[in-house]
């Protein structure tokens, strides 16, 4: 049975009148999915019994169980989703004062094979549904009871290798029927997937793209990302010039800094060189340690030297605030477990 969050307001209405329904029907059910977020047909009191039925027997309303939640003392919340099929995935709630953001997952695993993640060690299994990545914010709100407003797409899994779902949820995110976040209030990653980044200019969304850098040299990048044997930097940043000069849209370097690797003045250095006059923000993330993983933190005074370079020689640069660590939901270190 579908689920029906993986529609559009426009599909939905196509949907309703397939069976034997008035098309103005979905703007209810979208204000009863997106709004009020209910959690069966049943309480969609305003739409007829018979109308209930149907949508019964043809659709399934997606409501994720809570199989774990653990609170940082930061405010942080880590979620495990029971996703209704054997697996589970993760999504993390932060609190800034500018409001609640969610780091939402895009995938069951993930194939990049990212050295420095621990969802590495986690097999792919398969793309999450656009309604599964939307239902990962109602859920958060349903729980909380607070709004969302920022949504970043930063969880387990490349976003741009899951692209369709992924672009259909952003809408259904952005949608005034849908869950009504401003476009600039939402962040999608990539580890580098160019062709898709040319794909993702031509779509008129305003969101913010974030683009994992993390190494200024391909043969740093490539022992760091196997992507980068696919999509060497140049390639990556003419991609980001060109996204740049089509969209007007500034874009975001996430640098993780990892201890006399990729953390030195040098790097520094050839960062500035690699981003000079363009249109960015360097968001610098010291680097969790992960089991098994190669790679350790990058202490504070590096990471601010490394910041002060950048910012001195015009690459505007921040270091991003670290939430959630005693509970593992700080950036790249969410992923340890095995879900099934
Ligand atoms: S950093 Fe992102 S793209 Fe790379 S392995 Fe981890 S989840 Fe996948």
């Amino acid at each position: 049975m579908k689920n029906i969050k993986d529609y559009s307001l426009e599909d939905l209405k196509e949907q309703l009148k397939e069976i034997g329904e008035k098309p103005y029907r979905a703007e209810q059910i979208c204000q009863w999915l997106y709004t009020e977020k209910v959690q069966t047909f049943d309480d969609m009191t305003n739409l007829s019994l018979e109308l209930r039925e149907k949508l019964k027997s043809n659709y399934n309303i997606c409501n994720f169980k809570i199989l774990r939640k653990q609170e940082s003392k930061d405010g942080t919340i880590k979620y495990l989703f029971d996703v209704l099929d054997g697996n589970a995935i993760e999504t993390v709630l932060m609190k800034y004062h500018h409001g609640n953001s969610v780091c939402v997952s895009t995938q069951i695993g993930c194939k990049m094979g990212c050295k420095f993640c621990a969802s590495t060690g986690i097999n792919f299994i398969r793309n999450l549904t656009s309604g599964e990545i939307v239902e990962q914010i109602i859920k958060v709100e349903q729980d909380t009871g607070e709004r969302v407003s920022n949504v970043v797409f930063m969880g387990i899994g490349e976003p741009l290798d899951n692209y369709d779902n992924v672009v259909n949820a952003i809408r259904k995110i952005n949608h005034p029927k849908g869950l009504n976040i401003g476009a600039r209030h939402i962040s999608v990653s990539t580890s580098g997937l160019v062709p898709q980044i040319y794909k993702l200019a031509e779509e008129n969304i305003q969101c913010t793209l974030s683009i994992s850098l993390h190494a200024t040299n391909n043969e740093k990048r490539s022992s760091m990302m196997p992507v980068n044997k696919i999509y060497p930097i140049e390639q990556l940043l003419q991609a980001c010039r060109d996204y740049i000069a089509k969209t007007n849209r500034r874009i975001s370097f996430e640098y993780a800094l990892a201890k006399d690797n990729n953390d030195n003045l040098e790097d520094a250095k050839e960062l500035v060189k690699l981003l000079k006059g363009m249109l960015c923000h360097v968001n610098l993330i010291p680097i969790n340690k992960i089991e098994n993983g190669q790679y350790n933190k990058s202490s504070i005074e590096n990471v601010m030297k490394f910041r002060d370079y950048l910012n001195d020689h015009g690459i505007v640069a921040t270091i991003r605030r670290e939430l959630g660590s005693d509970i593992e939901a700080a950036c790249r270190t969410a992923k340890k477990k095995k879900f099934k």
